[in-house]
C-alpha cells in the first residue's frame, strides 16, 4: 500500500479551534485513527482569540480545512457564521463539529449522540429512567436532548437557577417529558439524588488540576445509582472513585469523548476509526502528562 502518512501538498487539513486548547485531546485521537487507517489527512488543534471567530470561519473555507471541531467558548456563538445546522444542532443551540464542502460549512452537534452512545456501550439500559443531571451548560444541554426521548422524568440542578430552568422549559416544550429545575444546593441534592437511578456530572468540578472536589458528598448516594461523570481528565475523578466505593455503577467522560469523535470522523472521512486506539492513545496522553 502507498505510504500516506507522509504530509504533502495534497494532505487535508481537519482542526479542533477553541481558546484555550492546549488541553484538547481531539488531535491525539483523530491523528492516531489518520494513521491507523493510512488516511492523507492531519488534525491540528488553534488557539482562536474570541473577537476573531468571524475571521477564524472566514479562514477555514479560505484554506479549504475539510473537517472542523468547535470547542469552547465557540459552540454556540458560531452558529451565526455557518451556511446550515443540522435539525439537533439547531435545537441544542450548540454546534461541535463542521464539515465543510467546498466553502459551504454545516454544523452538527455530535456531543448528544456521543453521550447517549457512551451510556448504552457501557450496558446501563435508559429507558423509563429518572436522570439528575448537574449543571446547565454546553455538555448538559447536548446530554439531555441525547437521552430526553428514552427516559422518564429529568431533574436538572444549576448554580444559576434561571439557565437550568430555560433548559428545562425547552426540553418540556421538545419532548413533552417532565423536567424539573432546582438550585444547587446540599439539601437538593440529597433529596434529589435518592429519587434517582441515573445521575451526571455535566459541572467541571474535579477536573484537572482540581482533582481533590466533588460536586456531591458521598453520603448521598444509594447502591442502585448509576453515576456518570463527563470530566474525562482525570480518568476516574473523585466523584466516581467514591460511587464506586459506594457500590454504583460508574462511567467517566472518556467515552463520551470518544463516540463524539468517532461521528465527526467518519462524517469528515466516510471511514470508521477503531474506538480502542482513539481510548488507548488518549489514556496513554493522559497517563503521561496528566
Ligand atoms: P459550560 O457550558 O461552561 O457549563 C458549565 C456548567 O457547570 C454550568 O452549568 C455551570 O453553572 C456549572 N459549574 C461550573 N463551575 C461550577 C461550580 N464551581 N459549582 C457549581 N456549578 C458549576 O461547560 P460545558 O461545555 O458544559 O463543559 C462542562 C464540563 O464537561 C467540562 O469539564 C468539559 O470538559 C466537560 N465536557 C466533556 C465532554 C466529553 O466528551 N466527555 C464534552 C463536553 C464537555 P452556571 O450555569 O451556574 O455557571
Amino acid at each position: 500500500m502507498e505510504e500516506k502518512n507522509i504530509i504533502s501538498a495534497q494532505t487535508k487539513l481537519l482542526c479542533i479551534i477553541g481558546c484555550p486548547i492546549e488541553h484538547s485531546m481531539s488531535p491525539i485521537m483523530h491523528n492516531a485513527v489518520i494513521k491507523d487507517l493510512n488516511l492523507d489527512y492531519v488534525y491540528l488543534a488553534f488557539n482562536v482569540n474570541p473577537y476573531d471567530l468571524k475571521l477564524a470561519v472566514k479562514a477555514l473555507k479560505t484554506l479549504d480545512v475539510k473537517g472542523i471541531n468547535v470547542t469552547i467558548p465557540f459552540k454556540e456563538k458560531i452558529i451565526k457564521y455557518l451556511d446550515e445546522i443540522n435539525p439537533i444542532g439547531q435545537k441544542i443551540g450548540a454546534v461541535n463539529t463542521i464539515k465543510n464542502e467546498d466553502g459551504y460549512l454545516i454544523g452538527k452537534n455530535t456531543d448528544a449522540e456521543g453521550s447517549k452512545k457512551a451510556i448504552l456501550n457501557s450496558g446501563y439500559a435508559i429507558s423509563g429512567r429518572n436522570v439528575l443531571i448537574l449543571g446547565a451548560g454546553g455538555a448538559a444541554r447536548a446530554l439531555s436532548y441525547g437521552l430526553a426521548n428514552d427516559i422518564n422524568k429529568i431533574t436538572i440542578i444549576n448554580r444559576n437557577k434561571n439557565r437550568a430552568e430555560k433548559l428545562a422549559k425547552e426540553l418540556n416544550r421538545n419532548f413533552g417529558i417532565d423536567i424539573k429545575s432546582k438550585k444547587f444546593s446540599t439539601s437538593t441534592l440529597k433529596e434529589e439524588t435518592k429519587k434517582a437511578d441515573l445521575l451526571i456530572n455535566t459541572t467541571p468540578i474535579g477536573m484537572y488540576p482540581n482533582v481533590d472536589i466533588t460536586p456531591i458528598s458521598a453520603e448521598f448516594f444509594h447502591k442502585d445509582l448509576f453515576v456518570f461523570d463527563v470530566v474525562y481528565n482525570p480518568l476516574e475523578t473523585k466523584l466516581l472513585k467514591e460511587a464506586k466505593e459506594c457500590g454504583c455503577k460508574t462511567l467517566g467522560g472518556l467515552d463520551m469523548l470518544v463516540y463524539q469523535g468517532v461521528s465527526a470522523f467518519e462524517w469528515w472521512t466516510n471511514e470508521k476509526p477503531n474506538v480502542n486506539i482513539m481510548k488507548s492513545k488518549i489514556i496513554e496522553f493522559i497517563k503521561k502528562k496528566g
